[in-house]
């Protein structure tokens, strides 16, 4: 695990969040998933037997880079 993440460019500690994954009235958190989408005709994009990780962004307070980890929490 790693709790402590400094920009490579500034040296300034990055502050941790995520990314909002807006979609149909309600704002998600962004995921990853393991693979490649695959198109199912009765269900959609089909998931369900993908590994799903939370996505969290860090962010640099100085130059605003941007440093996701998808981990298990
Ligand atoms: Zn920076």
């Amino acid at each position: 695990m790693i709790d402590s993440h400094e920009c490579p460019r500034c040296r300034k500690e990055m502050d941790p969040g995520y990314r909002p994954d807006y979609g149909y009235g309600q704002v998600r958190r962004e995921e990853w998933a393991s693979g490649k989408p695959q198109r199912s005709f009765w269900f959609g994009v089909k998931t369900r037997d993908l590994e799903r990780l939370p996505v969290v962004t860090y962010r640099c307070p100085g130059c605003g880079y941007l440093e996701s980890y998808a981990r298990p929490e």
